[in-house]
C-alpha cells in the first residue's frame, strides 16, 4: 500500500509531524526499569505544569472512552449528572447508564453550551454526588464555561465531585485544574496533544481517590487506587504504549518550547482565523455565541456547498477535510486548528479550500 496519506484536516486524529512520529521509533524499554520511571517522572511533571494542578497524573494505554468509566465507578455512589450536548456527551451518559447508575440527563439541543443554572437545578434534588461535563463538545464545536460550573459547584455543592471530558482541548485550551476545583479531568492523545491515538492522560483530585476507597465492585482495570499505587513508583499497573511516551514526552518539550501560555494564544488566534474565514465566506457558526471553540471551528453550511465534491478535490489536493459529525454530515463541516497545526497550516488549509472553492464556482 502507497505510503502517502492526505494530511489530516479533521477534528481527531489530528496530523502529526515527522518529528514526534519518529520518537515512535526509539527502542523500547522495559517497563519496570529505572529508564522508564525517569521517562514517566519527566511527563508527569510537564502534565502537571501544563494543566496547572498537583493532583495526580495516570497514563493510561487506551482510549479516553476508558477514562469516562475510570472517572464514574470511583466515585458514584448516589448518582451521576451527565449534560448532553453532542455525540460524545451521549456516549458518555449512555457509558453510565450501562453501568446501571443513577443517571440525570440534562438535555441540550446540539450546537447549545452547558447552562449552569440547568446544573444547579438538577444538583439541587441531592439525587446525585457527581457531574460530568463535556468541556469542548467535538461534534458541535461547543466548548462550555468551566469557570461558571466551577463557582457554582464551589459556592453551593463542595461536595459533589466534578469530572470533565476535556479529550479535544486539554492542551489547546488553558484549563486550570486546581484553580477550577476539577477532580478528574480526561483526554486521549490525538487531538490538541498531537499524537497518534490509543493513550490518554488524566488529572485526579485526592478528594476523588479518597472517596474511590469507599467504593464498591469497581473492578480492578480502571481503580484509581491502582493506579495510585504505581505511579508513586513512577510506573503503571499494566505494561503500557512506550512509543506513545516517548512522543508525549517530545511534545512537552515542544510545549515548552513554544511557551505554554503561547500555546494558548495560539489556539485563540487560529480559531479567530478560521471564523473570519467562515464569515467571510457568507457562512456562520453552528456553536450558539459565546460557545465557540478555540481548537475547532464548526461552521454552519447555510451556502449549501457541496461538501462532498469539495472534499474529493481536497483530497486531490493532500487534504482530507470533516464533512460534519454523523447526522449533522453536509449541514456542517468542521476545521480543526489545534495541535500540531499551526497558523501557516491553516491558512495553507484554507487557501487551498478557496482554490476549490473557486474551481467549483461557488
Ligand atoms: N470525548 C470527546 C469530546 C471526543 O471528541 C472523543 C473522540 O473524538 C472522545 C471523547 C472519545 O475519545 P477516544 O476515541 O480516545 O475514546
Amino acid at each position: 500500500m502507497e505510503n502517502n496519506f492526505p494530511k489530516l484536516f479533521v477534528p481527531g486524529p489530528t496530523h502529526v509531524s515527522k518529528e514526534i512520529l519518529e520518537e515512535f521509533s526509539t527502542d523500547q524499554i522495559g517497563h519496570r526499569t529505572p529508564e522508564i520511571s525517569t521517562l514517566i517522572d519527566y511527563i508527569v511533571d510537564g502534565v502537571k505544569e501544563i494543566l496547572y494542578t498537583n493532583n495526580q497524573i495516570f497514563l493510561v494505554s487506551h482510549a479516553a472512552s476508558g477514562l469516562w468509566e475510570m472517572g464514574t465507578i470511583n466515585s458514584v455512589k448516589k448518582g451521576v449528572v451527565h449534560c448532553v450536548n453532542g455525540a460524545f456527551s451521549s456516549k458518555w451518559a449512555l457509558s453510565s447508564n450501562k453501568c446501571g447508575f443513577n443517571v440525570g440527563v440534562i438535555d441540550y439541543e446540539w450546537g447549545k453550551g452547558i447552562n449552569v443554572d440547568d446544573v444547579d437545578n438538577y444538583l439541587s434534588s441531592g439525587s446525585y454526588d457527581v457531574l460530568a461535563t463535556v468541556h469542548n463538545e467535538t461534534s458541535t464545536g461547543v466548548m462550555s464555561n468551566l469557570e461558571n460550573i466551577s463557582k457554582l459547584l464551589k459556592s453551593k455543592y463542595p461536595e459533589v465531585i466534578w469530572l470533565v471530558d476535556a479529550v479535544s482541548s486539554m492542551a489547546g485550551v488553558k484549563i486550570d485544574v486546581d484553580d477550577l476545583g476539577i477532580d478528574f479531568l480526561l483526554s486521549s492523545t490525538q487531538k490538541a496533544w498531537g499524537l497518534p491515538a490509543g493513550f490518554s492522560i488524566c488529572s485526579v483530585s485526592d478528594r476523588l481517590i479518597e472517596k474511590s476507597k469507599t467504593v464498591e465492585n469497581k473492578g480492578y482495570f480502571l481503580d484509581v487506587e491502582v493506579y495510585e499505587k504505581y505511579i508513586k513508583k513512577s510506573q503503571t499497573p499494566s505494561t503500557p504504549s512506550i512509543p506513545h511516551m516517548f512522543g508525549l514526552k517530545k511534545v512537552i518539550e515542544i510545549i515548552k518550547n513554544e511557551g505554554i501560555e503561547n500555546r494558548w494564544m495560539r489556539h485563540i488566534q487560529m480559531s479567530e482565523y478560521a471564523r473570519n474565514w467562515a464569515f467571510n465566506h457568507g457562512q456562520q457558526l453552528f456553536p450558539e455565541k459565546g460557545c465557540e471553540s478555540f481548537t475547532l471551528t464548526c461552521i454552519k453550511n447555510i451556502k449549501e456547498w457541496d461538501i462532498n465534491k469539495i472534499n474529493e478535490q481536497l483530497l486531490k489536493r493532500g487534504f482530507r477535510m470533516d464533512r460534519g459529525y454523523g447526522s449533522l454530515r453536509g449541514k456542517v463541516f468542521r476545521i480543526p486548528h489545534m495541535g500540531n497545526i499551526y497558523m501557516e497550516d491553516l491558512k495553507n488549509y484554507l487557501n487551498t479550500f478557496d482554490e476549490v472553492l473557486c474551481q467549483l464556482k461557488y
